[in-house]
């Protein structure tokens, strides 16, 4: 199917409002706009089949039960995995890598271990790894980058030792769009027999991701970032592993059997969704799988491996720009600095013209510090972005040079 990114548009009711010039929203990689299909789902779900899952005895319920669940396999068949049991439900990335840093990491990770991060991670995969290491006495090793935002996979290699216990790395920097490698690191660390977990938030909307063929151990996602609800995202995890880890949180919807001594927990995955979920936003999300299959993950891919390589063409006809993250196989994350303009004031005077971008340190504040800037202005593409967009992005970057200089 080819890919028509005019007609993609008109599935974005947040393009169409408005009567002056439409939105350029170049702020994907924080949060995706949304398709009318994911509105009209979450409408249609509250409207005519909501009702709580699981444990109704009564129609409406196990409808509801049905539709969570059909929206799990959706998720399974996205990410290519084998069993919808391998596919958690949670709020986002952030709480995907909570999960596997208190259900994984408290059980296999003690005195003297590591876990082997990377330079580029977001905090969500930074500051849990952390954190556990210092509750557990571990050791928190970074596999460094170069100056363009490479991951040094020699660098990687070497850091990885008898001690090291789990590999949790970025699949795309949210902050510089770097590709990272990530079959070379899972090959590299299961020659150690390391399990490998990969932070998935910036890589799941942009190209196919097959946890099967990537033999990745975790897989995190957000659902919000998918052009799916916000609240809702998920956690891929080897039956293997999954079926061994203790609960994440406690309480009903993942019990057994409990007595006031002692209490026996419910088989993967309703082992780690205690309490009742976000219904509505796995069936959102569930819809959202749908919409991007039924575009096609290779198509959204070329797609924007075009938008990108015409704003690089764009931006790099401006001399005061400076793009920040060069590396050679990067997806649709742009960041730079402009001479003598805070990013902060770029965003600002941008949001003037119509154009979103975000400025800052996007979460990735090690990041930022390795490459010599306290912020980037960051453009980030979407499906819906076309050439129209880009060039609104260039003529508003000068417009700020001239309102600077
Ligand atoms: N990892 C990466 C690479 C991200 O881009 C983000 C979101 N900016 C996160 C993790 C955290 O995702 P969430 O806020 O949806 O939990």
């Amino acid at each position: 199917m080819s890919f028509d990114v005019e007609r993609i548009r008109k599935d974005f009711p947040i393009l169409q409002v408005g009567t002056g010039p439409p939105l350029a929203y170049l702020d994907t990689a924080a949060s995706a706009q949304k398709p009318q299909p994911v509105v009209d789902a979450l409408g249609d779900f509250y409207t005519r089949h909501y009702a709580n899952i699981h444990r109704g005895v009564y129609e409406l319920s196990a409808d509801a039960t049905a539709r969570y669940e059909a929206a799990r396999d959706k998720v399974r068949a996205f990410l290519g995995a084998a069993e919808a049991r391998e596919i958690v439900f949670v709020r986002g990335t952030t709480e995907a890598i909570n999960l596997v840093a208190a259900c994984y990491g408290r059980t296999h990770i003690g005195t003297g271990d590591e876990v082997l991060i990377t330079a580029l991670e977001h905090h969500a995969n930074l500051v849990p790894w952390q954190q556990l290491c210092i509750e557990r006495g571990a050791k928190l090793r970074v596999a460094p980058v170069d100056d363009a935002a490479h991951l040094d996979i020699e660098a990687f290699e070497a850091l990885l030792g008898p001690r090291t216990r789990l590999v949790a790395a970025t699949h795309v920097s949210n902050a510089v769009g770097t590709r990272v490698p990530v079959r070379e690191l899972i090959r590299l660390a299961h020659a150690r027999g390391i399990p490998v977990l990969l932070d998935g938030a910036q890589a799941a909307p942009r190209f196919p991701v097959n946890v099967l063929e990537l033999e990745v151990d975790f897989y995190a996602f957000s659902g919000h970032k998918l052009y799916g609800p916000s609240g809702i995202g998920a956690l891929y995890g080897r039956a293997e592993l999954l079926d061994a880890m203790p609960p994440y949180q406690t309480g009903g919807g993942m019990i057994e059997r409990v007595r006031f001594e002692e209490t026996t927990f419910a088989a993967v995955p309703e082992r780690f969704e205690a309490g009742t979920p976000n219904i509505a936003g796995a069936v959102g999300l569930g819809v959202a799988c749908d919409y991007l299959s039924s575009i096609g993950m290779e198509a959204v891919e070329r797609h924007e491996a075009a938008l990108l390589a015409h704003a690089e063409r764009l931006l790099g006809e401006i001399p005061e720009l400076r793009v920040i993250g060069t590396a050679a196989a990067k997806t649709g994350v742009l960041s730079f600095v402009l001479d003598g303009v805070h990013p902060h004031d770029v965003g600002t005077v941008l949001d003037g013209s119509g154009v979103a971008v975000r400025a800052g340190h996007h979460c990735a504040q090690p990041l930022m510090e390795r490459l010599g800037v306290p912020a980037t202005v960051r453009a980030s593409l979407g499906i819906y972005n076309n050439f129209d967009d880009l060039e609104r992005l260039a003529d508003a970057i000068r417009r700020c040079l001239k309102l600077f200089a």
